[in-house]
């Protein structure tokens, strides 16, 4: 049985090695199919198109929106989405653009806590528009102001940490809304993240559901098999596909690798066919 990994982040956004790269490590892995979902961007697509081509990988285009509702940021991944669709592109500019209002307050809280990091430092070290969080913990690791990226979260960029600020967020109906205009399935990320289980997931996600989400990322690196089982079971029930991936970022995941996750992530190939049905039968464009 082969393996799939449905989302993986490159250079184009925060993760740390290019989509080439990414996609010499699927190989290795035995992957076949793979998605990059890079964060609020979709410029690493051709280059994924291209390699997948070369080494036999199919390539779903895919994207990672991030939104909030109540306390809890739900992230939503986009699949089979017309990558070049003018509105889609636009619409993920000027999510880009409130990570620029954001960044730089985020520098000056920093600053202010006497680290000398400045944005165009950031915006070097990224070499992209879509700049996030672990961007700026790859700066702190660099002038060692922090030992790894997950010591620069928990000091200083972590929610309630001293450098923390929010950004401005669109709620899930409308990154959903977004991706299915652009003929694209949306499913939740990461649902650990909600911050809610039981009746209280069930709630939110059929709530998501009649906003047209179309599927939840059952097989994810964290996850423990009951956690596996759990959300498999809610997917049932709710009629929703099932997904699943890595979340690889490189350097700033350092325990994550492309397709197998921690070591014991296997998602199988068999999701893929309902998930391109899903998108098909979204309609023509
Ligand atoms: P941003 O999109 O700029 O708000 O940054 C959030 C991203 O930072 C998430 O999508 C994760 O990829 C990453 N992240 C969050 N917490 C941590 C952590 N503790 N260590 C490493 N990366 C993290
Ligand atoms: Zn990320
Ligand atoms: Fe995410
Ligand atoms: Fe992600």
């Amino acid at each position: 049985m082969s393996r799939i990994d449905l989302h993986l982040h490159t250079t184009h956004s925060d993760g740390s090695l290019s989509p080439a790269e990414v996609l010499r490590l699927a190989h290795k892995a035995g992957v076949t199919a793979l998605s990059i979902t890079d964060h609020d961007i979709v410029s690493g697509i051709p280059e994924a198109l291209a390699v997948g081509a070369d080494l036999g990988i199919e390539i779903i285009p895919g994207v990672e929106i991030s939104s909030r509702v109540g306390n809890s940021e739900l992230h939503i991944l986009g699949y089979c989405i017309r990558w070049q669709d003018s509105e889609l592109i636009q619409r993920l500019a000027a999510l880009r653009e409130s990570r620029h209002r954001r960044n730089p307050q985020i520098i000056e809280q920093l600053r202010s806590l006497g680290l000398d990091v400045t944005y165009e430092e950031v915006r070097t070290l990224a070499g992209t528009d879509a700049i996030g969080r672990p961007h700026i913990a790859r700066l702190l690791m660099d002038k060692r102001f922090a030992t790894s990226a997950k010591d620069a979260f928990d000091r200083y960029l972590a929610e309630g940490r001293p450098a923390y600020v929010a950004r401005e967020l669109p709620v899930p109906a409308d990154a959903i809304g977004w991706i299915r205009a652009a003929g694209g399935v949306a499913v939740l990320a990461h649902p650990t993240w909600a911050n809610v289980s039981g009746e209280g997931l069930n709630s939110l996600l059929s709530t998501l559901k009649a906003e047209g989400l179309g599927g939840i990322e059952v097989h994810y690196s964290t996850h423990t098999k009951r956690q596996t089982m759990d959300y498999l079971d809610l997917a049932k029930r709710l009629d929703l596909l099932v997904t699943g991936g890595s979340d690889f970022h490189g350097i700033t995941k350092p325990d994550i690798e492309v397709g197998t996750g921690r070591g014991d992530l296997k998602v199988p190939r068999r999701l893929l066919d309902p998930l391109k049905e899903a998108a098909i039968g979204l309609g023509p464009p």
